[in-house]
């Protein structure tokens, strides 16, 4: 055993092999101390207790370099979004405020009263530290969080349409995103698709011809990533809402971003608010969380009271429930709705949207004198940054932009990779970052980046 001991590498000597070089360019000192340390001492303990007969170096080696493939930071990790994309899907969607975040981690950090109520010393609902606040602000009776809309979707239908049909215009038979797909979706529910209409016209008497006594539900699609122009008609909700109540059933509009401000009193194209829609008379409402409502991954379903307490006992909703981080966060991003004025300005996403250009300007202008100061001279110009994905795809705002001199495609590939990941994107042969979407906090850690381009 003692000839084992006295094969152990000595830490200073291990530190210095050659054979580690990988690791040196990728971690940092401590971090390769602290994973050296743990293996020497793990060989240790394993001699100590008799675990293995002989070692050689090399195999201590070989555990510290397969250890450090997941050291250092994570694989998911802040990247500075310079792409001009508002609401970037890839990017993680809306991004959060920063005290939102420091609340999340404390409730998440702690135990907390996530099922728990605090009068009574009994079991609570999940869902009750939100559900009040977002009545309050749309208008709603009664309302339920879940995974993402996808799963609102579904659980609506599973519930109130299983085994029977839902009417849907085929001009809102949508693909949004990857992966949702109304057709699919509907099959996954339990419930089958009745189309009615065409792609660019659908009519009320197409709607009520195709009601009889298999029909649960109409649902309407809010076309989110895509327009359709020209000879067209859509039923209105209020139409909509009516025919449903006329007939006995029920009338659900899957409205995708969650707008609860009215973005043409800032100067920006006019989307349908949830308010809206209920206020329309649809029954049931689903929207996202991390779209143009700017808060964390989640689905909100908005409806009656009686509906709500239907679906918190449908099975769906065990897999489709949220955590405790998403419910601190979107608590969090309501309370801003309270007061308008302070949604626009603390909500990262809605500020972005509303803020006067000049504002962007003033950004690119720092930013371009604090390279100056390191000798890297680049341009600006006035550019548009999209909204965004599954939100108001065609919709833009003015904004401006660096333009870096150099190979366009080697800058954005530099900038992309490495320790630090700034999103930038080609344009005329040049790499440019927006300025929309970058903050001041950023321009340290870019100015740094661009030093060694
Ligand atoms: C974005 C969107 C969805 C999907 O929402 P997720 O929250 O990403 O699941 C569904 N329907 C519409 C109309 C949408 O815009």
């Amino acid at each position: 055993m003692n000839n084992l001991f006295r094969k152990l590498p000595k830490l200073d000597i291990l530190m210095k092999d050659e054979k580690l070089d990988e690791c040196r360019e990728k971690l940092n000192y401590n971090t390769l101390y602290t994973l050296v340390k743990n293996e020497i001492d793990s060989f240790r303990e394993k001699i100590k207790n008799r675990e293995i007969e002989d070692f050689e170096v090399e195999d201590i080696i070989k555990n510290i370099l397969d250890r450090s493939k997941f050291a250092g930071n994570n694989k998911l990790k802040k990247v500075i979004n310079g792409s001009g994309v508002i609401i970037h899907t890839n990017l993680g969607r809306s991004v959060l405020n920063k005290k939102i975040a420091e609340k999340m981690g404390e409730v998440v950090s702690n135990y907390n009263n996530l099922e728990y109520d605090l009068e009574t010393g009994k079991r609570g609902h999940r869902n009750s530290h939100v559900e009040e606040l977002i009545c309050k602000i749309t208008g709603a009776e009664g309302a339920l969080v879940v995974n993402n809309n996808a799963a609102a979707v579904i659980i609506c239908l599973n519930e109130f349409a299983r085994g029977k049909n839902s009417i849907v215009s085929r001009g809102e038979l949508v693909e949004i995103g990857g992966s949702f797909r109304i057709p699919d979706i509907m099959e996954l529910s339990g419930s089958k698709l009745k189309e009615v209409g065409t792609t660019n016209k659908t009519n009320i008497s197409d709607y009520e011809r195709a009601i009889d006594e298999e029909t649960a539900l109409i649902l309407k699609v809010h076309r989110s990533n895509f327009k359709i122009t020209g000879f067209t008609d859509e039923v209105g909700n209020r139409d909509i809402a009516n025919l449903g109540k006329e007939n006995g059933i029920l009338t659900m509009e899957d409205l995708g971003s969650g707008v609860l401000v009215d973005f043409s009193k800032y100067g920006v194209v006019k989307e349908p608010t949830v308010q809206e829609s209920i206020s329309s008379g649809i029954d049931i409402i689903t929207i996202s969380g991390d779209k143009l409502l700017g808060g964390p991954q989640c689905g909100i379903i908005l409806a009656k009271q009686e509906y709500i307490a239907r679906l918190k006992k449908n099975q769906y909703l065990r897999a489709f429930r949220v955590d405790k981080l998403v419910l601190s966060a979107l608590e969090g991003t309501l309370r801003y709705y309270l007061d308008e004025r302070e949604a626009v300005r603390e909500i990262p996403t809605l500020r972005m949207i509303t803020e006067d250009k000049k504002e962007v300007l003033k950004r690119a202008e720092k930013l371009q004198k604090m390279l100056i100061e390191k000798n890297i001279s680049t341009s600006i110009i006035e550019t548009r940054a999209k909204i965004g994905g599954g939100s108001m795809p065609e919709e833009t705002v003015p904004s401006y932009a660096l333009v870096f001199t150099g190979d366009a495609v080697k800058l954005e590939k530099y900038f992309r990779t490495g320790d630090i990941n700034i999103i930038g994107r080609v344009a005329d042969d040049s790499f440019i970052l927006d300025m929309k979407t970058i903050r001041d906090e950023d321009m340290e850690i870019i100015v740094e980046k661009a030093i060694n381009m």
